[in-house]
């Protein structure tokens, strides 16, 4: 998770949300927002950390982009080809999570 600075919470970590939910934030209907996930392994020396992240999109990137119209879990290939072409921007999670009740 990348760090944001938010001028409710201060720096916080960001989830990746696609321009028309940043755009839209309080008309877009939660029942329209997708959410995908990936899980990422991070090798470490002596340790393997697994990392859950998430890309949040809505239905006009299903269209435009063919991303997958259900949540679903995806690789790390799929994930990075998505964050690379979606139009992905970080927010902050706690405003963004509370205004959808994720
Ligand atoms: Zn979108
Ligand atoms: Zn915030």
């Amino acid at each position: 998770m990348s760090v944001t600075v938010c001028e409710h919470h201060g720096k916080v970590g960001a989830d990746q949300i696609c321009s028309h939910l940043a755009a839209n934030r309080i008309d877009v209907s939660p029942l329209k927002l997708k959410v995908i996930r990936c899980i990422q392994v991070v090798m470490d020396d002596d340790s393997t950390e697994r990392m859950r992240l998430s890309l949040f999109y809505c239905g006009k990137c299903v269209e435009e982009y063919g991303f997958p119209s259900e949540n679903s879990e995806i690789s790390d290939q799929r994930f990075n080809d998505m964050e690379r072409i979606g139009p992905f921007t970080g927010v902050c999670y706690l405003c963004f999570r509370n205004l959808y009740n994720l």
